[in-house]
């Protein structure tokens, strides 16, 4: 959907951790350590390290964002991690050494160990009394605690294919960049634009695996080379190397999805990067395994958390809509917008006695014992005195109250 023009020496692999990923340290597979979407290749290897039985966490995918989370909750102590990834790692990370077979890894930090499973698909997610209880593997079952969907862009369909459906809103786009040759004058590293009509993919049926090279589609990247050759004319001089095309996936306000899901506990999710997850896969990853290890991260990821969307919105129509018109925020300056406010005012708490006010006063910063019909403007605060939400509270009569949600 974005569209950036780079020149190959800012793409060089071996550059990218150390400029994007300091406190991670990972490199991982493919063309470019940037999408391991296309390291899908299944090597001749036919002996496969055995599936351990049961695990604390199984986390899917072997991606930036799923060695990131492995790595930080190494880096917290767990030890009982096992990370499940259905291609192939590369073994030459930082943190990531293997054996010879290339099926098994250890993540090592401060001595404790996590194990990489290669080639191992999950299918889905156990839970029983809304609890994650285990993942089915096409190798076998894995008992676990914990579940964590690092699955790129297929942890929509991971979470549609348990047995409690999980609804994680992504919409996977075929996501271009232009590869040149280094220029005399360099540009900015990466100069993003977006297409007035992306190209959506995996809207219907499975998310196919072995999408590994996507097309060159010059007619359509055509107007966003314009552009650029408009506004960058010395782009024109340029030799190309390649007009690179991956999925990548998008959420419906362009924020990642993270923490634990509404409907299921112990099932987490870090997934939707929106282009950014080189960037944002080391301190994302660290303050899930915060959010797993201490029940809240260290950091204020609130307008990141999963629960912000229902499952209306993971409709394949609404996602394909609602993110083009995320990245089309022309009308919004230019014609008219219309904002849905409609998560204001959605409860109301009442009582017989005084429990409705005595609760508010306990949650609330504000002081909510005002004549009825005055609204207070307060804090929600959380057990450890921080901040939670930010709304307004109504009084409707002596024990009714209406607080809005923000
Ligand atoms: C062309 C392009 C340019 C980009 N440029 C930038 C940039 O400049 N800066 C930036 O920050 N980001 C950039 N990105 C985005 C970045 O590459 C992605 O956001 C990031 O790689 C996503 O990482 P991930 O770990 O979430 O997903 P992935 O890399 O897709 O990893 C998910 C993994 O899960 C595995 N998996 C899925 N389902 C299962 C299953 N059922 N069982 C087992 N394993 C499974 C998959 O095989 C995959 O390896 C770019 C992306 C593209 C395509």
């Amino acid at each position: 959907m974005c569209s950036c023009v780079r020149s190959s020496r800012a793409m060089a692999p071996a550059l990218l951790p150390r400029l994007l990923l300091p406190q991670v340290g990972f490199r991982l597979a493919g063309r470019g350590i940037w999408t391991s979407p296309l390291c899908l290749a299944v090597s001749g290897d036919s002996q496969l390290p055995p599936l351990p039985g049961q695990a604390r966490v199984v986390i899917c995918g072997g991606g930036i964002v799923g060695t990131s989370v492995a790595y930080h909750l190494a880096k917290l102590g767990w030890t009982d991690v096992v990370l499940l990834e259905q291609g192939r790692l590369r073994e030459d990370g930082f943190f990531v050494s293997g054996t010879k077979s290339g099926s098994l890894h250890f993540i090592e930090a401060f001595g404790n160990k996590t194990q990489i499973l290669e080639r191992t698909a999950i299918q889905q997610v156990v839970v029983e009394k809304g609890h994650v209880i285990a993942v089915e593997t096409d190798r076998g079952s894995v008992e676990c605690e914990y579940f964590v969907n690092c699955a790129g862009q297929w942890a929509y369909e991971l979470g549609q294919a348990s047995e409690v459906k999980v609804s994680i809103p992504l919409h996977g786009c075929e996501h271009f960049y232009l590869l040149t040759k280094p220029l005399q004058e360099p540009l900015p590293p990466n100069t993003p634009g977006f297409e007035k009509n992306p190209k959506p993919i995996f809207t219907e049926g499975r998310n196919q695996l072995e999408i590994q090279n996507m097309q060159e589609d010059w007619d359509h990247f055509e107007p966003m080379l314009s552009a650029l050759l408009r506004r960058m004319p010395n782009l024109e001089s340029a030799e190309i190397h390649q007009l690179v095309n991956c999925p990548e996936s998008f959420t419906p306000d362009m924020r990642c999805l993270m923490g634990e899901t509404p409907g299921v506990s112990g099932y987490y999710v870090l997934a939707g990067m929106n282009s950014s997850g080189l960037a944002f896969a080391g301190g994302a990853g660290k303050y899930l395994a915060e959010w797993m290890t201490y029940g809240y991260p260290t950091a204020n990821v609130w307008p990141l958390e999963i629960k912000r969307f229902g499952s209306l919105q993971s409709s394949r129509t609404f996602l394909r809509h609602r993110v083009m018109e995320v990245m089309q925020v022309k009308c919004c300056k230019e014609a008219v917008c219309v904002i849905d406010m409609s998560s204001f005012t959605k409860f109301e708490l009442t009582s017989t006695g005084e429990q409705a006010l005595e609760f508010l006063q306990y949650l609330c910063a504000n002081d909510l014992d005002v004549p009825v019909g005055h609204i207070v403007h307060t804090g929600m605060l959380n057990e450890r005195g921080g901040y939670e939400n930010d709304c307004s509270v109504v009084r409707l009569s002596k024990n009714r109250f209406e607080p809005s949600k923000q």
